[in-house]
């Protein structure tokens, strides 16, 4: 066994030592939950469901622990890692729902009687990435839980600690031992056994498209089933019908929530040719007025980045070439900072444009009509999520539809609610996740035929 020094990003202080998990320790976890399998998916769906109820309860007790943890490992606002303690006691009681209403069908035929059943998939592997720890991994475990599959769960090296909470807050809630484990890991070490091993069923894995490809190609070794979410360059298109006070005031949060380690980032604003300066000359002062600081401050809105090699990554897509129209503010002293910034691109092949920089920076660029904001939008092999600001309702619906991209939101930025499906087109990813159908994600369909 090796360890990690967990550090805190807002001040480069090291807040915990965590053991990290080599091959025979991820393959004795794996096969653990493979022998706590046939119990927990013979337990009845209401009972299931209770355990999954206490197990929301238990978070909702220990939230406020949940979110300054997420604080000191992530650099996450206070703010939002409530929110984010919040949603994965919310994704369980919603899952808590599933297991009474995982139905199967009974099919017409002649001289018999056919059904179908929704079986666990048995044990499931999830890699989580280190931008959001909490709500990510819950995505997955509550409805994983829910179809009576078993978990085992791999938090990203650098952020360990609140996933390592909710493993023992599982434990405290009754869940049997070994149906839901954490594993701290490397991903080259654990998730790459997640692929691998024979026992592991599926591999839900959300984090770089890079990654995701090859987490991809190595599950068609055993035709593994697999879930991904990966990478985003979404667009915030900006009609001149819109409300251009309140599309300027609120692309900075459609950005750098999260200092802009957020997959759902509307990182390219495209506005209408006619009110281009105006939406710059409005965007100015909302930038600068971003609070970037102590995370764990109330009023905070942005926080550092995770690490001092991502804001390495992040610096690079900024060279003397680069046009900065301006920047926001950014504490001094210790701690990963970078200001938000707001670029220029310099022609369509631009990497800024075309890469993922997944840090506080957002490119903005003219478009001339509705066929122009979808040809840009759409030039991208990414295809998470978007927004559009625009008072037509028909032009909404139309370019909702023209836009190839899972999540959108109109005249706002908010993407995600547990309640409703969440996932990629083309390289954001493949599968869904969240919303009535998480459960089934996580299931094999069988279809019997009963003779007469
Ligand atoms: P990453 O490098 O792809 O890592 C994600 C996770 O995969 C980590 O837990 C990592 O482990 C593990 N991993 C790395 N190499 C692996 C391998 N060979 N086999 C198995 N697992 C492996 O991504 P990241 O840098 O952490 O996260 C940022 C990326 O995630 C961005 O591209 C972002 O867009 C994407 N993301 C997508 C969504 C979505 O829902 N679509 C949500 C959030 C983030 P270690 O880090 O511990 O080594
Ligand atoms: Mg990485």
């Amino acid at each position: 066994m090796t360890s990690t020094q967990v550090v805190n990003p807002a001040t480069e202080a090291v807040v915990a030592t965590v053991e990290l998990a080599d091959e025979a320790a991820t393959d004795a976890a794996i096969e653990r939950a493979a022998r706590a399998l046939p119990a927990w998916r013979a337990v009845a769906p209401g009972d299931r469901a209770r355990l999954l109820r206490r197990f929301a309860e238990e978070v909702d007790a220990d939230l406020e622990n949940l979110a300054r943890l997420e604080v000191s490992n992530s650099g996450h606002t206070i703010g939002n890692a409530r929110w984010e303690a919040g949603n994965v006691r919310d994704v369980l009681h919603y899952s808590a729902g599933l297991p009474e209403r995982l139905l199967g069908n009974q099919i017409p035929v002649a001289g018999g009687v056919n059904v179908t059943f929704h079986e666990p998939l048995g044990v499931v592997g999830i890699i989580v990435p280190w931008n959001f720890p909490m709500p990510i991994a819950a995505w997955g475990f509550g409805p994983a839980l829910a179809a009576g599959n078993t978990v085992v769960l791999k938090p990203a090296e650098l952020t360990p600690l609140t996933a390592i909470r909710l493993g023992e807050l599982a434990q405290r809630a009754g869940l049997p031992e070994n149906v839901f484990q954490v594993l701290p890991g490397k991903g080259s070490v654990v998730g790459a056994r997640f692929v691998t091993h024979p026992a592991v069923r599926k591999v839900v894995f959300t984090g770089s498209t890079e990654v995701g490809k090859r987490i991809m190609a190595g599950c068609a070794e055993q035709v593994k089933r697999v879930t991904l979410e990966l990478g985003g360059k979404s667009a915030n298109i900006v009609f001149a019908d819109a409300d251009v006070e309140r599309a300027a005031a609120t692309a900075p949060y459609g950005v750098f929530d999260n200092a802009g380690q957020d997959c759902c980032a509307r990182s390219r604003i495209l506005v209408q040719r006619g009110i281009f300066d105006r939406f710059l000359e409005l965007l100015e002062p909302a930038v600068q007025g971003v609070r970037v600081g102590d995370p764990a401050e109330a009023e905070t809105e942005m926080g550092p980045l995770i690490s001092a090699a991502h804001r390495e990554r992040v610096a690079g897509f900024l060279d003397s070439s680069t046009t900065v129209a301006f920047t926001g503010s950014r504490p001094e002293g210790p701690g990963f900072w970078f200001p938000p910034t707001v670029v220029l691109p310099a022609g369509a092949g631009d990497r800024v444009l075309t890469e993922e920089v997944f840090g506080p920076v957002v490119t903005v660029q003219p478009f001339d009509d509705e066929a122009d904001a979808l040809r840009i939008a759409n030039d991208t092999d990414y295809g998470l999520s978007g927004s559009i600001w625009t008072s037509d309702v028909g032009r909404a619906l139309r370019v909702s539809q023209g836009v190839e991209a899972g999540n959108l939101s109109v005249n706002s930025h908010s993407s995600v609610r547990y309640w409703t499906p969440f996932g990629g087109y083309k390289q954001s990813g493949l599968g869904r996740e969240l919303g009535p159908d998480a459960a089934r994600a996580f299931t094999e369909v069988k279809n019997v035929f009963i003779a007469t």
